[in-house]
């Protein structure tokens, strides 16, 4: 395995795979790797020939006030966990090498952003799709991973790349849980034991609505109503935000009639937690 901290590096050994006929796959990371991130480096190894991991908390996808500082770090363990999976080539740049002294060029998708995090991030996805289109075009991927657990952002940068005409093929995969359904997240370290067993209730919510459409309940604010319910078994909890949104156009809908993002995001002490799950109404 192989470690570039400059652009130019990255895009010289990325060449040469390509120059083998190797299909090129990106992972794009803050680090602190666990089972999630594992799950999709795993998938970009069995998909492409040459697999790149890039390491880097990107700070303009962060808010005033929001985690940047104490993000955790662990840059070994990640490099080992790289290696271990079979990563070909890790990219950590540093904040100069991706930003420059004075970055004036920024990308932004519309509509998509407004809902969601984007309501309680001002600035968030305009951080996350900047840095998405610099790595692509540094690394110019054949196929890049991203996980459903950022299930807006997944959306937000399928749009990114079709509108762009952006040559890639962005796969996401399916969010990996602890045993009693937590999402797996870096944010997870933040939280005592009893804040853990609290933020189980976040997937209890999601699978509530799956129950409640299975059994044929339309009616979101019903559902939403029906969640919040279970949210409020913690008292510490502070919900962001519970809804129910056309699955694509991410807009409001009353009724559900099509397939949906079920999403969840809360305060539970020092952490920010988000979570949602797709529904469908199946055969009508
Ligand atoms: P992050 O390092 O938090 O920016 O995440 C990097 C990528 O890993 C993003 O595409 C995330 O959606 C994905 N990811 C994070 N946690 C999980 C998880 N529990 N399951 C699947 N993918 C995840």
């Amino acid at each position: 395995m192989e470690i570039a901290e400059t652009t130019t590096s990255v895009r010289e050994k990325v060449k040469a795979a390509r120059s083998q006929g190797k299909k090129i796959g990106l992972v794009p990371t803050m680090g602190a790797l666990h089972i999630g991130h594992i799950a999709l480096i795993e998938r970009a190894v069995q998909d492409c020939d040459f697999v790149v991991v890039s390491i880097f908390v990107n700070p303009t996808q962060f808010c005033p006030g929001e985690d940047l500082e104490n993000y955790p770090r662990p840059l070994e363990t990640d490099l080992e966990i790289c290696e271990k999976t079979g990563v070909d080539l890790v990219f950590t740049p540093t904040t100069e090498q991706m930003y420059g002294t004075a970055n004036l060029t920024w990308v932004t998708v519309d509509k998509l952003t407004e809902p969601l995090c984007g309501r309680f991030r001002p600035g968030h996805f305009r951080g996350v799709t900047t840095v998405c289109a610099k790595l692509f075009n540094i690394v110019l991927p054949d196929v890049a991973y991203f996980g459903q657990k950022d299930g807006q952002q997944a959306i937000v940068i399928k749009k990114m790349v079709a509108d762009l005409n952006m040559p890639l093929q962005i796969v996401v995969c399916t969010t990996i849980r602890e045993p009693d359904g937590l999402a797996v997240s870096s944010r997870n370290q933040y939280l005592t034991a009893q804040q853990k067993k609290d933020a189980a209730l976040i997937y209890q919510s999601l699978r509530k609505c799956e129950e409640l459409v299975g059994g044929g309940v339309t009616d979101t604010e019903s559902i939403i109503a029906e969640m919040r319910q279970i949210l409020s078994r913690a008292p510490a909890m502070e919900i962001e935000y519970v809804n129910i949104l056309d699955a694509e156009t991410l807009e409001q809908i009353d009724s559900i009639d099509r397939k949906v993002l079920a999403a969840v995001a809360v305060k539970l002490g020092q952490a920010r937690l988000i979570d949602n799950i797709l529904v469908d109404v199946g055969p009508q």
